[in-house]
């Protein structure tokens, strides 16, 4: 049984959950504790009092713990990525490739905590200098969801420590595999009691319970839109720090003068590839009328020749749904998608394989209206929604009518319609000739409008949320 990692101890409970396999719901990944309240209590406490003396901690110690933890991810990628293809169902080389993200991302957090530099200025009044540095916040509460279940945790976990804060981290109830195996070397690391904790559960109560508590200075959430904003109003009660990554709606424009190839690889590849689950999946495929019927065609006949199994088989593609509800989402919006009146052209039906899993065939819906349910809502499965457009500032205005901003992408080869879309597109990340889903890890991400809320992740950003600035003034 695997359990919590609380004030530097495994804890148990009576409350234990079975992990299955999306691919083969006879496998059982494992059995998982759920964390009680008295556990949260407990975890938040150690990591209060472990706060001062790890605020305190130098560099050279926060760096030795994560680059550690970085170098094991790395190491072990192969088998951690297993693990969490089984629990998730994104295809092995998917699920490897996420580990290895993990690992690569503990070793730029590692440098990081060495680079923190501050300012020294002059004061306008004489004989006074002034310094403007960096302070950890405190506490963290983070809260993850289940389509990234390691890069997530990683990318918050590691800035958390790296610039001196203690954490606690739940994970996404339907898939603790990889949290724990992640928590279970960062038990390794040395870092001391209380500077990290676990705490696996529900997140009515676990992640409740420490948004509710004043001890916790910032909540850092990625998730689904209702509950970030419910994270939101709970959070602003206790004026803490928020940062919430939430849903996605992204727009892939393709402009008459595209590349057909590059355009089919980019549609495939963010519409469909791990299963369509990511919140930069591109959902949302504008498409100018010239090149319209000859992209569409050929975009349902690749389509159908992906192939769809259990994640771990090598001829595999497109792994299974992650679970029942999201399985049960999909097909309700295929039903949806038809009585709107868009057509359907491939795909969006459950599939049976020779193992009992939840799969579902990629589904390309074409002559959309942007206002169809189906062109507004995050289906968050292989669905990809076509909407034609009559030119550029067209398509610009639909790729931009949408109440998310995460991620967005045009295919072009005109560099005057590149240079306008990448400042006129309403989104935190675009992407010219490149799949809307996939980003490096030293540079933000993050989204406007409905997709975010608060500073950007990763890369030197991550510090505006997990520090907070200080300004002395010195007479000398
Ligand atoms: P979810 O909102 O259901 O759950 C996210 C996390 O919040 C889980 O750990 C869950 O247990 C916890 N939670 C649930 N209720 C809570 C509460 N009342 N208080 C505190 N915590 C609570 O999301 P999900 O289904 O796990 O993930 C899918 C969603 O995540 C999609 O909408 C997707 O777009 C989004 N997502 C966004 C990003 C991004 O960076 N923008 C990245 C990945 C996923």
């Amino acid at each position: 049984m695997h359990k919590n990692w609380i004030a530097g101890q495994w804890l148990g409970s009576d409350n234990v959950q079975q992990n299955l396999n999306p691919s083969d719901l006879s496998d059982v990944v494992g059995e998982y504790v759920r964390a009680s309240a008295d556990d949260v209590e407990m975890a938040i406490a150690s990591a209060h009092a472990a706060w001062p003396a790890w605020s305190l901690s130098t560099p050279q110690q926060r760096f030795d713990a994560l680059d550690m933890v970085g170098t094991e991810l790395l190491a072990r990628k192969a088998e951690l990525g297993e693990l969490l293809a089984r629990e998730e169902g994104k295809t092995l080389p998917e699920a490897i490739a996420e580990v290895g993200r993990a690992g690569q991302i503990f070793k730029f957090f590692a440098g990081e905590a060495l680079r923190l530099e501050g300012e020294a200025l002059a004061s306008v009044r004489p004989g006074i200098q002034v310094e403007v540095s960096r302070e950890p916040i405190g506490v963290v509460g983070i809260i993850t969801p289940w389509n990234f279940p390691i890069a997530i945790p990683a990318w918050k976990i590691a800035p958390a420590l790296a610039y001196g804060n203690c954490v606690v981290f739940k994970p996404a109830d339907l898939v603790p595999g990889s949290a724990w195996a992640l928590a279970e070397i960062l038990s390794r690391s040395g870092l001391p009691e209380g500077v990290f904790n676990l705490v696996m559960g529900r997140g009515s109560v676990v992640g409740a319970a420490f948004i509710e508590d004043p001890r916790v200075e910032a909540i850092t959430f990625t998730g689904s839109v209702p509950t970030g904003r419910q994270v939101l109003e709970q959070a602003a009660a206790g004026r803490k720090k928020v940062q919430l990554e939430m849903g996605g709606k992204n727009p892939l424009v393709v402009l008459d003068d595209a590349n057909l190839e590059t355009a089919l690889d980019c549609t495939i590849q963010g519409a469909f590839y791990s299963t369509g689950q990511r919140c930069t999946a591109s959902s949302r495929i504008i498409v100018q009328r010239g090149i319209y019927d000859q992209f569409t065609s050929e975009l349902a006949r690749r389509t159908q020749q992906l192939r769809v199994g259990h994640a771990l088989r090598a001829d595999t593609q497109i792994g299974p749904v992650s679970e029942a509800p999201q399985l049960e989402q999909n097909l309700s919006y295929i039903k949806i998608g038809k009585q709107e009146g868009a057509r359907l052209l491939c795909g969006g039906e459950q599939l049976e394989r020779d193992t009992n899993g939840f799969y579902f065939s990629p589904a390309v819906f074409a002559d959309a209206d942007s206002r169809m349910r189906i062109a507004q809502e995050e289906i968050f499965g292989p669905v990809a929604t076509v909407i034609p457009a009559d030119d550029y500032e067209h398509a610009l205005a639909l790729a931009n009518d949408t109440e998310f901003g995460l991620s967005s992408g045009i295919c072009t080869q005109s560099l005057k319609h590149a240079a306008h879309f990448k400042r006129s597109i309403q989104a935190g990340m675009v992407m010219v000739n490149v799949p809307t889903a996939g980003v490096d890890y030293h540079v933000p991400f993050g989204g406007r409008k409905g997709s975010s809320y608060g500073p950007r992740e990763q890369g030197r950003y991550a510090r505006e949320f997990f520090t907070v600035v200080k300004t002395a003034y010195t007479a000398a």
